[in-house]
């Protein structure tokens, strides 16, 4: 149970922390998307360093991430490396009462929770780093030029075998007409 292991990583144990600032350190790899399945990201290697502050009624995260993902060239469909930094907030609001939050990076907690879990927040972190567009080119790498010989042979070969039988179907529609 090796994953059951890493994933206890997110599971951050905030209430028997002394106020101040303590530092933990989290690693998001292939592990992380064996639970969390997402077709674009092939594969991560990012380092989390997270500063946390405590307070009296509050906690508050600071995530500073560092790494690449691995996504795959819209042009050539090789895999290609996408290097990112980000700083990101996350608020803990300690409260008696059960409330919701309508900012994205504040959280209600009740008084009696021991563990706050991050899994699901770095998570949208990392996925919104993922570029609309994704290509060797605009990342300063190159394409692999190959596959896209390859991809355009295909597509004409497959362009020129649609066309008959576009034209089968055509007929039998019309004849069940
Ligand atoms: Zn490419």
């Amino acid at each position: 149970m090796e994953d059951l292991k890493y994933f206890k990583q997110f599971d951050i144990k905030f209430a028997t922390l002394g106020i101040g600032i303590h530092e933990f350190d989290l690693k998001i790899d292939k592990t992380f998307f064996t639970k969390h399945n997402n077709e674009e990201i092939k594969d991560a290697d990012i380092d989390i360093r997270l500063s946390l502050n405590k307070k009296e009624t509050m906690c508050l995260f600071q995530f500073s991430l560092k790494g690449k993902l691995i996504l795959v060239c819209d042009v050539c469909l090789e895999n290609l490396e996408y290097i990112f930094h980000s700083e990101e907030e996350l608020i803990l609001k300690i409260s008696n009462e059960k409330r919701q939050s309508e900012d994205e990076n504040i959280v209600y907690i009740h008084s009696n929770e021991q563990i706050y879990n991050v899994e699901q927040f770095l998570y949208e972190i990392i996925y919104a780093q993922v570029p609309m567009r994704k290509s060797h080119q605009d990342m300063n790498q190159t394409c692999n030029q190959e596959m896209i010989q390859w991809i355009e042979i295909n597509s004409k070969e497959q362009a020129q075998h649609t066309d008959p039988r576009w034209e089968t179907l055509k007929d039998i529609k019309l004849e069940n007409n």
